[in-house]
């Protein structure tokens, strides 16, 4: 049986979710969002000082086809019983040299419906949170630690983990982002390989290895868009804020301010 809905929540959260993630720009309406994409040199006509040259690593296009390559993989995969109970795998999308990437837990029905990360109402607020850094969902990249919809949204058990880890750690050493923000405590907890919880992980600067030899990613743990749903407090919503404003911060770019343009 479908789970009651409180009608008039959803609209409140839907209503505060429209005011509290939007109304920012960035001062000078400089477009932030160009230079994310944009490789090194092509934020000269940018009035604010234009973020360092994009770390070296593979040229897009090939870090592009890596990618595309991986995705055919995950789309085939069997390794666990989320292989036949799926409707899509769900591989992850994006810019394939993106600055940042997020990583979230799990598909959930609608993600599984269309073979697409963070489509469902989770996802809307991520749009929003992106929107609100100055950013577009294009330029960043996002996957999850699972590939495929677990039953019922239930949690991830620790085999599917283990069979599906391998594919986020290629992405990830595909794209070779700046910062990687886990998105909750499982992403989290599975990035760093800890058991501390996400109200002890957020907000700081933690370090994800790719590889021996590869220098350590900045990770930055934050609430994940369901949990911020589910609990839609302000003091929440300025914690994602605020970890956002530090994501901003550490990768040069400008932090958009409300009501400024
Ligand atoms: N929640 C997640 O963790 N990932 C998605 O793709 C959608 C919802």
């Amino acid at each position: 049986m479908a789970k009651d809905v409180d009608l008039s929540k959803v609209a409140r959260q839907h209503l505060e979710m429209e005011s509290f993630f939007t109304g920012f720009a960035v001062k000078g309406s400089r477009d932030a969002a160009a230079c994310v994409s944009a490789e090194q040199g092509a934020c000269a006509s940018v009035e604010q000082a234009a973020p360092p040259p994009r770390q070296v690593g593979l040229d897009p296009v090939e870090a592009a086809r890596n990618l595309e390559a991986l995705a055919g993989e995950v789309r085939q995969c069997r390794l666990c019983g989320l292989g036949s109970s799926r409707t899509h795998a769900v591989p992850g999308e994006g810019y394939a040299r993106a600055r940042i990437m997020f990583v979230g837990e799990a598909p959930g029905a609608d993600e599984d419906a269309q073979g697409r990360p963070f489509v469902g109402r989770a996802g809307q607020l991520l749009d929003k949170i992106i929107a609100a850094c100055g950013l577009k969902r294009e330029e960043v990249f996002i996957g999850n630690i699972l590939k495929c919809r677990p039953p019922d949204n239930r949690e991830p058990r620790p085999d599917e983990i283990i069979n599906c880890l391998p594919y986020l750690q290629r992405q990830i050493e595909a794209i070779n982002p700046e910062v990687i923000v886990a998105l909750g405590g499982h992403a989290a907890k599975t990035l760093l390989n800890t058991v501390k919880s996400i109200g002890h992980l957020r907000g700081q600067f933690h370090e994800y290895y790719s590889g021996i030899g590869r220098p350590p990613i900045k990770l930055m743990a934050t609430f994940h868009p369901a949990y911020l749903l589910r609990n839609y407090s302000e003091e929440n919503r300025r914690y994602v804020w605020e970890d956002m404003k530090k994501v901003l911060a550490m990768l040069n770019l400008p932090i958009p301010e409300r009501g400024k343009s």
